[in-house]
């Protein structure tokens, strides 16, 4: 039986990073990715200053900076009325070496980590190669690897479970995977055509509230992303239609015929594992939390969940296996799972859909006086940049 430190399933973003650290930090790591390839889809596109400080440590900043955008500037925006509210993370100058978020695409910042890994002595990367089982033993973890012709069994020491959502890794755990599914579904659009060429002052990430179709507008360096809601039970024909399609850019620059690149349907939940660790087989990431995409916290915290274990598990195989430096991990990642992210961006959701008038009024004065208060402000630029819920896990003992 092939022997290995650490598996981790899945090369998305979080599993990916997992990999990288362990193997830079002298680990044997075998990456296992059940597609062809890091997937291509449309998600993440933001990273956080904190993440950028962690790629840093890998030594990837500069090349995933070099892929994307600096975006210092994020506004919320009321399309009615046109009103912004700004906020730029170049305060955060001379607390970081990254005052600012950096938009690029996830499978490209995945892809770029896989290809250092394939060169790395301590790592073995490889796609399509499943978990398909894996049963825990009283020194470590066997799991089986399917390929297109075999299955082949490995005996490691721990098993980070990075396989997304849909987590094969945390159904056979059998945990809860508590919270709710929203009834609508979200859609995302790209395209060439430059929005800012239509929109005054368009800062590379604007939140737009509005209560008949608030929408998100990311820049990535090739496109422009839009992502609206869709209401429930629509057809995904229409959904995907031409028609659709073109009443979204009517309302949001007046045109119609705009060509797209993408056009995707994502359904959303708020959901948080009930444990993250389970002997020597860990959660991280989509696998161990999902939540709506407003603020860009799911794949940065799953990158943090990441480097937290990482820590734990380098200092187990370090000083012998140790059951509470994994509860710790445990207790630390998913407090602030719950306190920030799950928070966070159900009351993103709330601001950007407006709700009720009088309590729509009231939130967006509420970001007015942030923004015009010194201290309030570095405070929600901390808050959104993610730095208060690491300080908030570090001081989870
Ligand atoms: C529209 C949209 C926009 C988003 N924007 C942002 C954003 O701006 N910022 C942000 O932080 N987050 C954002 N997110 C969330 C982000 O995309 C996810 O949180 C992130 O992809 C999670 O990464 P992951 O590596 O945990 O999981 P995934 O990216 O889902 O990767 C899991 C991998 O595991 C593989 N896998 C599955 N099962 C197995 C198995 N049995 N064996 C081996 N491999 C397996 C899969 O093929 C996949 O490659 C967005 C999400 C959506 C839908």
């Amino acid at each position: 039986m092939t022997r290995t430190q650490v598996i981790v399933a899945g090369a998305g973003p979080v599993g990916t990073m997992a990999a990288y650290r362990l193997a830079q930090q002298g680990y044997d790591v075998i990456l296992c990715e059940a597609g062809p390839n890091c997937a291509q889809d449309l998600r993440a596109s933001t990273f956080h200053p904190p993440t950028l400080e962690m790629l840093d440590e890998l030594g990837m900043a500069d090349t995933i900076i070099k892929h994307g955008l600096k975006a210092p500037i994020y506004h919320f925006r009321e399309r009615q009325t046109g009103e912004v509210v700004e906020f730029d993370l170049s305060e955060l100058a001379g607390k970081t070496k990254f005052p600012f978020r950096v938009q690029c695409e996830q499978h490209v910042m995945a892809g770029l980590i896989a290809d250092k890994l394939k060169a790395h002595p301590k790592a073995d990367v490889r796609f399509n190669n499943k978990v398909v089982a894996f049963e825990q033993t009283e020194n470590g973890v066997e799991v089986a690897l399917e390929t297109a012709f075999s299955i082949e069994k490995i005996s490691a020491d721990y098993l980070i479970a990075a396989d997304g959502g849909n987590s094969i890794i945390r159904k056979w755990l059998g945990v809860e995977f508590e919270g709710f599914t929203y009834p609508e579904r979200f859609l995302t659009l790209s395209t060439t055509v430059e929005l800012a060429d239509y929109i005054d002052n368009l800062a590379l990430v604007s939140y737009v509230s509005d209560p008949k179709e608030w929408m998100v507008l990311l820049r990535v360096p090739s496109v422009w992303r839009i992502l609206v809601p869709v209401k429930e039970n629509q057809p995904d024909e229409w959904i995907l239609s031409d028609e659709k399609k073109d009443q979204v850019f009517q309302n949001l620059i007046g045109e119609t015929g705009v060509e797209t690149g993408h056009r995707t349907i994502y359904r959303v939940h708020q959901r948080v594992a009930k444990k993250f660790n389970f002997g020597r087989v860990c959660l991280v990431g989509d696998a161990a939390h999902l939540n709506n995409p407003l603020g860009g916290f799911g794949m940065n915290s799953g990158i943090h969940d990441a480097w937290n274990l990482c820590d734990k598990i380098s200092y187990n195989l370090k000083h012998g296996h140790n059951e509470n430096s994994l509860e710790l991990f445990d207790r630390q990642r998913r407090a602030v799972t719950h306190s920030f992210i799950q928070a966070q961006t159900m009351q993103n959701k709330k601001l950007l859909e407006h709700g009720d008038a009088s309590n729509h009024a009231q939130r967006y004065a509420e970001m007015h006086a942030i923004s015009n208060d010194p201290q309030k402000r570095l405070e929600f630029l901390r808050r959104q940049a993610m730095y208060t819920s690491l300080a908030e896990a570090d001081a989870i003992t």
